[in-house]
């Protein structure tokens, strides 16, 4: 049998997709599948076990049952399962085959499917499988929404005069195309020559023309940094609930996770406003230009990267600063949240314990697999990635006296590694080409991606007259080195720092926290945080425990809070080159 070039002879039939819904308020999604041109006497068909985007095994398949292979003309096939996530169908002769399965779907999540009487979100890697080794081939979907609903809307293309029928290049595609069923609330606006359609689910009190006149200058603002935009249509699929967060980006759509009343206040407002602008920045830095790992994708296994901290940290430091540079923020306000940003990063040991690129290369297991030490040895490559683009950004703005920034950079690598040679970059293709726009070496800004280290921020920050400080700073402030929460209607410890008085001391996260020298604990824990504010620096204090039953008391030897409280402001009389820099990087 010829196997080589066997995907080229298929290159031409589509997969053909039905997706309808008999039992919506039972949250099952039916999925027939027929697949031409079977020409071995057996086919797999598999599930993605993750969803791009989002950089962990999710197994997908656990949610599949009831698969089924007939012939058209309705005999039975026979189906050995051969893997978690494959399907073995024995074919004989048969050159088309049918599938059928049902997905079972209640997830709330952006990279996850749900479905229930008013709605359905299709998040594609769990709702549709593919003929092993031909995720080339075209695809076809139809939609067959409830009774009750009447629109879909995603980014697949329309086949006309075919209601709710779309197509899709290939799997890669397919894969990146969320699909919205339901009664959804759509709007559509124009901005940087695209067509631009939101489909609101879950109410809210959003206005719509606000929004859409706001959006418009988040989406000229980021076309702005690559100088164009290269697609025709664009969906937002906005999923409102009490409380929603978090967005996944795709080639020519977005899925965003939103609060449906906090529209109305001020920071909901700019927070959504951000989540647009780092979807939407997505749909170029990540989708188009990104590391060489990330397309085309194996959806059979982790894709690995040490470069999340430019795909991921750099889109969320433009996210804030396209908001910035819209007009939403003052500049006063964006430099608080580059403050937050540093906190976040430095208020967190694991900051010391893991350089950058491994926090992107074991997203798999730790970003995405976050414990109750993860506060002691993961660092987030979205908070201290985004600082690493913003200081790049301002080296590179002094290196050429404003002329070039880390817009330039975007462009550049955009054009070479998307547009020219049509491939993702490697780290040492992506240092070149910042190194090449900013003239100088960019060593020191690899240095620090590549070991846990705190970052001089002040080194570059000064370059634009702005300057970082620690409210903190020269305060002893007695600590335990403990994060409390409420557990069982108990105080309990969330997490333990690394180097404090509790780490040293013994205290274990979990611990009920039942007396300190002989007291109490309150439930709110007023006691606790009273007598260590009484005491000082290296006093001993005995916590009464209790742990699996057991009754314990230990002795702590109390230490410095060490984490700072920051600030970042501009400085009284900013040189004229300081405040010409400063001009040219937020606006
Ligand atoms: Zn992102």
């Amino acid at each position: 049998m010829v196997i080589i070039g066997s995907s080229e002879l298929y290159a031409q039939a589509p997969i053909k997709f039905e997706v309808s819904f008999k039992e919506p308020q039972a949250h099952y999604v039916e999925v027939q599948m027929e697949i031409k041109d079977v020409s071995k006497d057996y086919i797999d068909v598999k599930m993605p076990v993750w969803a791009p985007g989002s950089y962990l095994v999710r197994e997908f398949s656990k949610n599949v049952e009831g698969f089924r292979a007939k012939t058209v003309s309705g005999g039975e096939l026979g189906v050995q399962k051969m893997t978690k996530n494959t399907w073995r169908i024995t074919t004989g002769k048969e050159k088309t085959v049918l599938v059928n399965y049902r997905v079972y779907a209640f997830e709330v999540s952006v990279r996850t499917s749900f479905v229930d009487a008013s709605h359905a979100f299709l998040s594609p890697t769990g709702i549709f499988m593919y003929p092993d080794g031909q995720v080339k081939r075209p695809a076809e979907v139809t939609i067959k929404p409830f009774k009750t609903w009447s629109r879909v809307s995603t980014g697949l293309t329309p086949v006309d005069q075919k209601q709710f029928t779309y197509t899709a290049t290939d799997f890669d595609v397919l894969f990146d195309s969320p699909i919205e069923v339901g009664n959804q609330d759509v709007f559509n606006f124009t901005a940087a020559g695209v067509n631009h359609e939101v489909a609101m689910y879950g109410g809210g009190n959003y206005d719509k023309e606000r929004l859409s006149a706001d959006m418009a200058k988040i989406v000229e603002s980021a076309t702005a940094v690559f100088g164009e935009n290269p697609n025709e249509h664009y969906v937002f699929i906005v999923h409102n609930y009490q409380s929603g967060g978090g967005g996944l980006e795709h080639l020519n759509s977005t899925v965003l996770g939103a609060s449906r009343f906090a529209y109305g206040t001020e920071n909901g407002y700019k927070s959504f406003l951000s989540l647009v602008a780092h979807e939407y920045f997505h749909l170029w830095n990540i989708k188009r230009l990104r590391p060489v790992t990330l397309g085309p994708f194996d959806y059979d296994k982790e894709n690995y990267t040490t470069d999340l901290w430019i795909g991921e940290g750099f889109t969320a430091y433009y996210d804030n600063l396209l908001v910035r540079r819209a007009g939403f923020y003052t500049e006063d306000a964006y430099l608080q949240l580059l403050a937050s940003d540093i906190a976040a990063v430095e208020n967190r040991p694991g900051n010391l314990v893991q350089p950058l690129s491994e926090s992107s290369f074991d997203a798999w297991i730790k970003y995405y697999r976050q414990d109750e030490n993860s506060v002691n040895s993961i660092v987030s490559y979205y908070n201290k990635g985004a600082l690493m683009a913003m200081m790049m950004d301002l080296k590179i703005l002094k290196a050429t006296n404003g002329e070039k920034g880390l817009d330039d950079v975007m462009k550049a690598a955009y054009n070479e590694f998307y547009k020219k040679r049509a491939k993702g970059f490697t780290d040492q293709e992506f240092k070149s080409i910042a190194e090449k726009v900013a003239g100088i070496s960019l060593d020191d800004v690899y240095e620090m991606v590549n070991s846990a280290s705190s970052p001089d921020y002040n080194k570059y920050l000064q370059l634009v007259g702005a300057e970082l400080s620690d409210l903190n700073k020269g305060y002893e402030i007695p600590d335990l080195g403990i994060k409390t929460t409420i557990s069982d209607g108990k105080l309990t410890v969330q997490n333990v720092y690394r180097g404090s008085g509790a780490w040293e001391g013994g205290l274990n996260v979990k611990d009920e926290l039942i007396g300190i020298n002989g007291y109490r604990i309150d439930i709110a824990g007023k006691e606790l945080e009273r007598t260590i504010q009484a005491s000082k620096i290296e006093d001993v204090v005995k916590i009464l425990v209790a742990r699996d039953g057991v009754l314990k008391e230990l002795d702590i030897k109390l230490g410095t809070n060490k984490s700072g409280k920051y600030l970042i402001k501009f400085i009284d009389n900013p040189l004229p080159e300081q405040s010409k820099l400063k001009d040219k990087w937020l606006h």
